[in-house]
């Protein structure tokens, strides 16, 4: 089974000006994309419809986090259902910074990717170790334990709507990328994980990308580790040079 190539790129709260964004959206659509992979651009949810109307249609848009809830007395929140409605397919959940900055745990995480499912969502789900548990040995275990929550609360069938993002902790935002070693072992340990948590089947298909420190110098050698499905790119995606992500294929 051939697993389609994902680039995904979160903005996070950047770039500050609405000329900014647009200048973004206009090199991406200048950019020549290769239609084989699927590229997402995930803007600060108040971009969303804009962002949307102007971009080429064969980028897709995902926001950065949603409520688990539909509606109602949730100051400051975006609910799944509002992200369906104004035509967003995809949500990313679990990133590192919702998880320490914000405060949410697995099982927080857990409810939102079972609601944005129900809703009708795409799921970009992301796990990954700090540096102390990375150094005590403990990244896979860590790994496993981000997404036991969500594997608990989806079905089999669920699967095809969820990409997993192996994200680092300490390489997010911080220059030191994961070598194409470190990488692989993760991914290769996280597929091993859904094969006996879930199914082979899900194991095979399930899309497993890594963010943390992605540029278009290091993509390459990462893109070429077998169990490396693409990438989740938070700076490199501002940045306003024309570039193929071909580059980033191997
Ligand atoms: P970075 O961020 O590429 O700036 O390290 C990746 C992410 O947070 O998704």
């Amino acid at each position: 089974m051939t697993r389609q190539f994902f680039v995904g790129g979160n903005f996070k709260m950047n770039p500050a000006t609405r000329e900014a964004k647009r200048a973004l959206v206009e090199v991406l659509n200048q950019a020549p994309l290769d239609p084989n992979t699927e590229v997402v651009i995930a803007p600060p949810s108040l971009y969303l419809i804009p962002i949307l109307d102007l971009l080429r249609k064969d980028v897709k848009v995902a926001a950065q986090n949603c409520h688990s809830k539909t509606s109602g007395a949730f100051t400051g929140e975006v609910s799944p259902a509002q992200l369906v409605d104004a035509g967003i397919p995809y949500v990313i959940l679990g990133h590192s910074e919702r998880r320490t900055l914000f405060g949410e745990t697995s099982a927080i995480v857990a409810e939102k990717t079972r609601a944005a499912l129900d809703a009708g969502l795409r799921v970009i789900l992301c796990a990954g170790e700090t540096l102390a548990e990375r150094e005590a040995g403990r990244t896979q275990q860590v790994v496993e334990e981000q997404l036991q929550a969500v594997v608990g609360r989806l079905s089999p069938e669920d699967w095809s709507r969820i990409v997993i993002a192996y994200e680092p902790v300490w390489a997010i935002g911080t220059g030191k990328v994961a070598t194409a070693g470190q990488a692989q072992e993760v991914h290769a340990a996280t597929r091993k994980y859904l094969t006996s948590a879930v199914s082979p089947a899900v194991a095979e298909s399930t899309r497993v990308i890594y963010g943390g420190s992605v540029t278009a110098s290091n993509c390459k050698e990462l893109s070429i580790q077998p169990d490396v499905d693409g990438f989740l790119v938070g700076g490199a995606s501002l940045e306003t040079r024309i570039r193929g992500h071909r580059e980033c294929k191997g």
